[in-house]
């Protein structure tokens, strides 16, 4: 799905934390948010998400502006640092739980949770209940759950910051297979370079709730825009 945030601005009461954004996400592509803490990432993945309207400006799915594409047919999966998993729930259930929302009969349920399950390689750990696994392990039942519905756009905040430093690096491979695989649409909010520069097609830096510099990874590094992108980003002087 192709998304367009044309002249997006955010404010809360006096606060204007979104300031005239102009963003175009083609189809397929995985878009990183990165930025300093507090330049405005969650807000604007809120926006997409339909959690926050725009104070002004205008959001676009495949051309079709968000609050006139009804919540059930925007198809966004969602996988925030906070991946809160149902503990009294098994692993299946777990991933199965948003394809019962959405009134999914039970064996095409199954069917589908099992091959979500299988996409994040936790087919062997289906009757488990979430405390009985690793952190690593919750991360996949959680992105498991997020793809099951097979959304158009998967919408990622800060996934990886509860991971330690090796199950990091895995699950940014993990995360990045499966975008490929599925040719989801993908926007992940970081305030890690590293992360960022290896996941994503495009970077987006932030800065104070503008857009500074929208490229590739290596165009990033080569081209920094100015001083802000090149020192944060840690380019060759
Ligand atoms: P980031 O994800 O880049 O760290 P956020 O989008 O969470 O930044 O927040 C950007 C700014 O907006 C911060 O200054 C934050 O305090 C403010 N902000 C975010 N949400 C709200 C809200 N609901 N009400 C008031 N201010 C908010
Ligand atoms: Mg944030």
């Amino acid at each position: 799905m192709k998304i367009e945030l044309r002249n997006v601005y955010k404010r809360f009461e006096k606060a204007h934390v979104i300031e005239n954004l102009n963003l175009v996400i083609e189809d397929g592509e995985f878009v990183a948010l990165l930025g300093p803490s507090g330049c405005g990432k969650s807000t604007t993945l809120l926006m997409l998400a339909g959690i926050y309207k725009p104070t002004e400006g205008d959001i676009l799915f495949d051309g079709q502006l968000v609050n006139e594409v009804e919540p059930k047919d925007r198809h966004i999966g969602m996988l925030f640092q906070s991946y809160a998993l149902y503990p009294h729930m098994t692993v299946l259930e777990n991933i199965m739980f948003p394809l019962k929302q959405m009134k999914v009969p039970k064996k095409e349920r199954i069917e589908r949770a099992k091959e979500a399950a299988a996409l994040v390689k936790l087919e062997h750990l289906l009757d488990r209940l979430p405390s009985e696994l690793s952190g690593g392990q919750q991360q996949r039942v959680a992105l498991a759950r997020a793809v099951v519905k097979e959304p158009k756009l998967l919408l990622l905040d800060e996934p990886l910051s509860n991971l330690d430093a090796r199950l990091k690096i895995e699950m940014r491979e993990e995360i990045k297979r499966i975008q490929q695989e599925l040719g989801i649409t993908t926007v992940m909010v970081t305030h890690d370079q590293e992360e960022a520069l290896t996941m994503a097609d495009r970077v987006a830096i932030m800065k104070d709730g503008e857009l500074v510099q929208y490229s590739k990874p290596l165009d990033l590094y080569h081209h920094p825009k100015n001083y802000f992108v090149a020192h944060f980003i840690g380019s060759p002087p």
